[in-house]
């Protein structure tokens, strides 16, 4: 089958597309011919670091596609339309998957948008609703609005939370995207200062959640933006790692409850039950078209270097995917 791997850690230039060895199901997994594939920022990672999450020389950590064959006990039929995570393998012609992780796909879906689907929603969700806590009518600060996350949290926030959202990007054309998906207030992180205007939008008090992919570069932003005994989710550190002088004082004097995660790197057992909870609270608004998958843009499997580049370059609104099959 066809595959694609990294020559050796670097740029977007170190993809190649291979010849691979067709992966074999073992008992409870399922082997998909995957339709779609979408590239992530964990692929990126993956490709420029040496020592990433996966084990699985082949890019990739999600899929749509079609069930070819069921290993023992796999109780999800051959001829199945399939979407979910995988660990790693997902750049390919066929992946292996748990057959507790696949999620049928909604009939109104194409596999371009079920591939849209797992990664940036099972994060947002995962984050929202089990890390942060999220209640009916609480404010949340969604930063990176237009990223894939963003999307799929705003919508999240919204149809399941009914929270109120607020939420930072750096263009016009992506928070004008975020309104239409729902967000209620908008930031131009580029334009105006993000605190200021959510201290203005919530009565000087804060918001009770912040998803934030950002890190470093907003710590001190969003530190003025939390209110007293506020939830703050650290997923991704597009801002940087490291924080100068940080003051321990101010966290523990608003109470603020500071989570990391890392969905890669879970177990088997907890993306099997990220996925159900999720399933069951979320297709049928995949259904209704309630919740959408936002595709920005679909590549083909040889134009896997621009898909990176497209996403390094920060252009995309929502997902980006590749076309396998
Ligand atoms: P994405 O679609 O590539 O979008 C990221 C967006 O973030 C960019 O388009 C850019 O939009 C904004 N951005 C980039 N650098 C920035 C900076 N220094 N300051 C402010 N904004 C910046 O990303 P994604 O796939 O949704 O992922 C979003 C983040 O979540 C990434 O950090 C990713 O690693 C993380 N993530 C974490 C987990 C987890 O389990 N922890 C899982 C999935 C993803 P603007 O044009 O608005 O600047």
């Amino acid at each position: 089958m066809k595959a694609i791997t990294v020559k050796k850690p670097g740029g977007a230039e170190q993809l190649q597309v291979v010849e691979y060895d067709k992966p074999i199901p073992r008992d409870g997994e399922l082997l998909i011919r995957v339709e779609a594939a979408a590239v992530n920022r964990t692929d990126i990672m993956n490709r420029e670091s040496s020592s990433g999450y996966l084990d699985n020389p082949i890019l990739g950590v999600e899929v749509a596609g079609i069930v070819e064959e069921a290993g023992a006990g796999a109780k999800i039929a051959v001829g199945t339309r399939v979407m979910g995570l995988v660990n790693g393998g997902g750049y390919a012609e066929y992946a292996v998957m748990p057959d507790d992780r696949a999620m049928v796909i909604p009939e109104n879906l194409s596999f371009e948008e079920a591939a849209a689907v797992p990664e940036v929603f099972l994060t947002a969700y995962q984050t929202l609703f089990w890390l942060g806590q999220l209640r009916k009518g609480e404010t949340v600060l969604i930063h990176a609005g237009g990223s894939g996350v963003g999307t799929a949290a705003i919508q999240l926030a919204k149809q399941i939370g009914q929270a109120k959202v607020i939420t930072t990007a750096g263009s016009k054309e992506k928070l004008d995207y975020c309104r239409l998906l729902g967000a209620d207030i908008l930031i131009n992180y580029k334009e105006q200062n993000f605190n200021e205007e959510v201290l203005a939008a919530t009565d000087n008090q804060g918001v009770e959640l912040i998803l934030d992919f950002i890190g470093a570069s907003y710590w001190s932003k969003n530190l003025s933006s939390i209110k007293v005994d506020g939830r703050w989710v650290l997923i991704g550190i597009l801002g940087g790692a490291e924080v100068e002088k940080v003051n321990l004082m101010e966290l523990m004097s608003k109470r603020i409850q500071l989570t990391g995660t890392l969905l890669t790197p879970r177990s088997d057992e907890y993306k099997a039950a990220l996925t159900s909870e999720f399933s069951s609270k979320t297709l049928e608004l995949f259904e209704s078209n309630k919740l959408r998958p936002i595709v920005d843009h679909v590549f083909s499997f040889d134009e896997i270097k621009e898909a990176h580049e497209h996403m390094e370059n920060n252009k995309n609104i929502g997902k980006i995917i590749v076309k396998v099959n």
